[in-house]
């Protein structure tokens, strides 16, 4: 992930020290190669827009330090910009009600239930007592994947497969959560293949009756310039607290991390990297933009 991105800004950031000082004219070409290199990794426009006129302020305001050559400042502008547009810091969960809920939305195929377990997976081997559920009543299939991932990282799973109100569904999981002291209950809801209003409003009303402690959505890093959209959709419709980006290992790109939460606002958590409950971490902005710099 990343490779073409880092590739061709490290390029560019090479011809710019090949020329040794930094006037006007060789940071204009420079930064009109990063452009380029972010557009063609799918990376919104108008975080692109922000990205270089950021730089280019800075670079050009910038004190000459002591010691420091005018690249390796650059370099440094570079890194933090992109530190800055990829979320600052990494941002943990906010678990503080008991038990502590986490619903999971977004679209059909993103991602949710595999994400579902691997956090199920992080949050039990950081000591707390999981409860999965999914709300997926209309497709079995769904349900019944959970409850093979639940079984396979020995998380219950609680299922109504034959009530037909999702809501109700998760109420019931929050009360068995409460009165067989879970620390958290992760709630696996229903996608569609596109955006629809029907599946925004099952969302809404799963959150408005669980008051769930974070709403993470799941977005599929493949979906390129389109995740941007679906991530507003469900913003403005739900609402979210944070994002799961899935997929990072099979996109070369990596243009949704670096849009993402320049349009929505919302940190992104964690990174899906690989089918295996194991492949998953918490996402660090400053470990991606070194990756990104080489
Ligand atoms: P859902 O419909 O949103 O619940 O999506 P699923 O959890 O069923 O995932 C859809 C497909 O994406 C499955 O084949 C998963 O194995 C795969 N998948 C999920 N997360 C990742 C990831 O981080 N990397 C890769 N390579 N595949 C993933």
């Amino acid at each position: 992930m990343f490779d073409a991105l880092a590739e061709k800004i490290q390029s560019a950031i090479g011809k710019i020290a090949k020329k040794g000082r930094i006037d006007e004219e060789t940071l204009n070409k420079g930064l009109r190669e990063i452009k380029l290199a972010l557009l063609e990794a799918d990376v919104n426009y108008k975080v692109v827009s922000d990205f270089i006129k950021d730089i280019k302020e800075k670079a050009l305001g910038a004190k000459v330090t002591k010691g420091v050559t005018a690249v390796q400042q650059l370099v440094k502008i570079v890194h933090d910009e992109l530190v800055k547009t990829l979320g600052e810091k990494a941002e943990p969960l906010n678990l503080k009600s008991k038990p502590s809920v986490i619903l999971l939305i977004g679209l059909q195929g993103s991602g949710k239930t595999t994400t579902s377990a691997k956090l199920a997976k992080l949050l039990k081997k950081q000591g707390k007592k999981v409860l999965l559920t999914s709300v997926d009543i209309y497709r079995p299939a769904a349900m019944l994947q959970l409850k093979k991932l639940g079984e396979q990282i020995s998380v219950p799973v609680f299922l109504e497969e034959n009530e037909k109100d999702a809501a109700k569904i998760a109420e019931d999981a929050l009360k068995k959560a409460k009165k067989e002291g879970y620390d958290v209950l992760i709630v696996d809801t229903a996608g569609r293949l596109h955006i629809d209003e029907e599946m925004l409003k099952e969302a809404k009303e799963i959150k408005e009756r669980i008051h769930p402690d974070e709403v993470l959505f799941v977005s599929d890093a493949m979906t390129g310039q389109e995740a941007v959209n679906i991530a507003k959709a469900f913003d403005e419709n739900v609402g979210m607290t944070g994002i799961v980006l899935t997929k990072l290992d099979s996109d070369a790109r990596g243009g949704v991390a670096l849009s993402v939460k320049g349009v929505t606002g919302k940190p992104i958590k964690f990174a899906g990297v690989g089918e295996k409950i194991d492949d998953f971490e918490p996402f660090y902005p400053d470990r991606v933009a070194s990756r990104i710099l080489g």
